[in-house]
């Protein structure tokens, strides 16, 4: 019986970097051979898969993968949309990876909103999660299903709108699109079967799910610290979103002012800073934090 967990991430892509690097900085080493498409970690009982993102949702679903690092949006076109969303399940969000599913329409034409796509063709590598859209907004319109370079469809006649992955919306616009709905917002996740696991794997999937959320976490929040007047310390502490309960210390030379030290969850802008020393606070410090360990 083999107790290791498998794990599915992108082979070459927009995740394939992110998700090695967050399995690193969990402590898994990772020694990738040339040409091979599994991977033994070493110090943790996991193997690591290399595939194309499209497929992960199936072997998550079909418990040949036990995990997987993958974008929310392939889930839902793969498995919602077929009714398989039991298949699976969301353990967490990894912070990357971000995009939207957007509808986009030549710049020049006359179509200026999803009202207008009735009759009209949509070109997408996302058939399924077009046409659940469509049925939701009660829409009628033809999907044509294109593996990628989705944008050039328009030019080319074959369709008169288009529903691909954007991040900043560049592509788009250089290629005389504009976008008129968001169809779905993703980022990279990290799912699991609904499979049973035997006993060790949920002991190492415990393990590995800490140690990712602990990364995860670190990676936005952050340390601070900063000396402020003791009566200051409530508004400071109403200054910093999300911030638990900080640590307060006295200094040794002043008497009427405090130490504070807090790990804030969200990042801290400058914006904040400022406010933080009209309320009194002085020597602010921000540092990164490495891990998080709960
Ligand atoms: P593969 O060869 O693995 O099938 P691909 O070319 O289909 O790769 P990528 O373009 O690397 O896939 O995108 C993988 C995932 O990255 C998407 O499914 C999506 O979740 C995410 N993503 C983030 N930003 C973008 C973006 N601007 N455009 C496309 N995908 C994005
Ligand atoms: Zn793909």
């Amino acid at each position: 019986m083999n107790d290791r967990l498998r794990l599915a991430i992108q082979k070459s892509g927009r995740l394939s970097d992110r998700s090695k690097d967050l399995l690193e900085r969990a402590g898994i080493t990772l020694e990738w051979r040339s040409g091979r498409l599994d991977c033994r970690a070493l110090d943790f009982p996991l193997d690591v898969m290399l595939v194309r993102d499209d497929d992960i949702p199936e072997y998550i679903a079909d418990g040949s993968c036990h995990l997987g690092m993958v974008g929310a949006n392939m889930l839902v076109e793969r498995l919602d949309c077929r009714g398989k969303q039991g298949r699976y399940t969301t353990l967490r969000p990894l912070e990357f990876g971000r995009c939207r599913l957007s509808l986009a329409v030549p710049k020049d034409g006359p179509l200026r909103s999803p009202r207008d796509l009735n009759g009209k063709r949509i070109a997408t590598s996302y058939p399924n999660t077009v046409k659940r859209y469509l049925q939701e907004q009660q829409l009628e319109a033809e999907i044509i299903e294109i593996a990628g370079s989705v944008e050039i469809a328009p030019t080319l006649g074959i369709a008169d709108a288009i529903c691909d992955l954007v991040s900043t919306g560049g592509t788009l616009v250089s290629n005389g699109l504009i976008e008129i709905a968001t169809v779905y917002s993703s980022e990279a996740v990290l799912a699991k079967t609904s499979k049973p696991l035997t006993p060790e794997q949920s002991v190492t999937l415990d393990r590995l799910t800490t140690r990712l959320a602990g990364v995860v976490r670190a990676e936005k929040a952050k340390y601070i610290m900063m000396n402020a007047p003791a009566d200051a310390v409530e508004v400071i502490r109403g200054l910093i979103p999300g911030l638990e309960e900080p640590t307060v210390m006295p200094l040794h030379s002043q008497r009427n002012r405090v130490a504070i030290h807090a790990v804030a969850p969200e990042p801290i802008f400058w914006e904040t800073m400022e406010r933080l020393k009209a309320a009194g606070a002085s020597s602010i410090l921000v540092v990164p934090i490495e891990k998080i360990f709960d």
